[in-house]
């Protein structure tokens, strides 16, 4: 079967990358782990080995029979032929413990950012989620108030999650092999410390707009009170919204709240 560029097919064929990704989980026979895009089964198969369940979720239907043969013997495997951004993890997980929930997936990179919401919103589900996603990517959800590649995803991430970047891996790991470095990063759920989930997005994307304008510049765009709110939030205008922290975006999320 040839791989399918539109669906970001890069296949992981080396083996201690695999073995990596697998012990960052840290799987136990109780765990339920499901995987996004098995694809030809490399990660697969490693998985079973630790006796955990899988739930395996793969949009590509040429490989869903493959998949079937060849964990046919395995009963702690299953695969639903779907598309992840439409799936309901928690009527596919059906009840099971949170604690033993986990999900991994090298993810083709097109979908990062709505894969992140998904997550972002149904991460009560899951105890540990291990993911690949293009080296850049990585940086950007990692980066902290301040570095340069701070924006939008990396303050929604780290409002739902502790996200650790874990290692780097060389395009060689893949055939066919990328242009790009991929990074593995662990993402492990936690209380949001803004909840106004709706307001706090606009307000994100609002600020992150442009971003070699200040936070008042962008935000004025769509809130013609925003001098104002800033000023009673007592957050200077004339800042970058890569400045902030997170409590900087709870407070001001309040105060837009609030007008
Ligand atoms: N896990 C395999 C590996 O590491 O060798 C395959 C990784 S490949 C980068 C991405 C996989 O995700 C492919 O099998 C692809 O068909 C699948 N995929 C792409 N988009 C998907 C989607 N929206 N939902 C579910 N699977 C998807």
């Amino acid at each position: 079967m040839r791989a399918k560029k539109s669906l970001g097919q890069n296949f992981l064929r080396d083996d201690d990358v695999i073995r990596r990704i697998v012990a960052a989980l840290e799987l136990s026979e109780e765990d339920t782990v499901i995987e996004i895009g098995p694809g030809r089964g490399a990660l697969t198969e490693k998985l079973l080995e630790t006796g955990a369940r899988v739930l395996a979720i793969e949009i590509d239907r040429e490989f869903v029979p493959a998949l079937k043969v060849q964990f046919h013997f395995e009963p702690n495997f299953s695969v639903a032929e779907a598309d992840v951004l439409e799936t309901d993890f928690s009527s596919m997980l059906g009840g099971v413990d949170p604690a033993k929930t986990k999900l991994v997936g090298n993810l083709p990179y097109n979908i990062s950012t709505p894969i992140l919401q998904r997550l972002n919103d149904q991460r009560d589900l899951f105890s540990n989620i291990v993911l690949m996603f293009q080296r850049e990517v990585v940086q950007r959800i990692t980066a902290r108030a301040g570095g340069k590649e701070r924006g939008y995803l990396s303050v929604i991430v780290e409002n739902a999650f502790t996200a650790q970047s874990l290692f780097d891996v060389s395009p060689k790991a893949f055939q066919p092999i990328p242009k790009v470095w991929s990074s593995v990063v662990r993402l492990t759920p936690k209380e949001s410390v803004v909840n106004d989930d709706k307001l706090f997005r606009q307000l994100l994307s609002a600020s992150f707009a442009q971003k070699r304008k200040t936070l008042l510049n962008n935000l004025k765009v769509r809130y013609k009170d925003a001098a104002t709110i800033l000023e009673s939030a007592q957050i200077d205008g004339r800042r970058r919204a890569e400045t902030l922290n997170l409590e900087e975006w709870k407070i001001l999320t309040r105060a837009f709240k609030d007008i």
